[in-house]
């Protein structure tokens, strides 16, 4: 199988991270994944996954390359815990900017939590509407 070289955008501060035109502060890379830590934490040690070719959107992906990014979320999640202490984690992906991505080069937050660390997010959970749940499937099924 051919190797396709990696997209990348100039204009993208990832891809030039990726690039080492800017520094991080790396903590795992492999020939498809870099990690490294976010410059803006939420939380000691907020590390950023990303893909090193630049994709703006988890859809935009391969599964190939989308299961390269979650294989490391084990390993560097057990690192984490172990430098920082925590017991409590999150993984976050965002994809557009209505849903808070704010650089659009597909990214997973790890973010340690502590209680009472003031860190969360509204989850107004609403109740499932049977008739639409089957529509709904019917809809999904038909597109993946
Ligand atoms: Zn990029």
């Amino acid at each position: 199988m051919p190797t396709v070289p990696p997209l990348s955008d100039p204009a993208c501060i990832f891809c030039k991270i990726i690039a080492g035109q800017i520094p991080c502060h790396r903590l795992y890379e492999d020939g498809q994944v870099l990690a490294f830590l976010d410059i803006g934490p939420l939380s000691r040690g907020h590390t950023l996954v990303i893909p090193k070719a630049h994709h703006a959107t988890l859809d935009q992906m391969s599964d190939a390359l989308a299961s390269a990014c979650a294989a490391v979320l084990p390993r560097l999640s057990r690192a984490l815990i172990a430098a920082t202490g925590v017991e409590a984690w999150n993984i976050l992906q965002n994809n557009g900017a209505t849903a808070g991505q704010v650089v659009p080069h597909v990214h997973f937050h790890i973010i340690p939590r502590t209680r009472g660390d003031g860190l969360g997010y509204r989850w107004p959970a609403g109740k499932l509407d049977p008739n639409d749940a089957a529509s709904l499937v019917e809809s999904i099924k038909r597109s993946l």
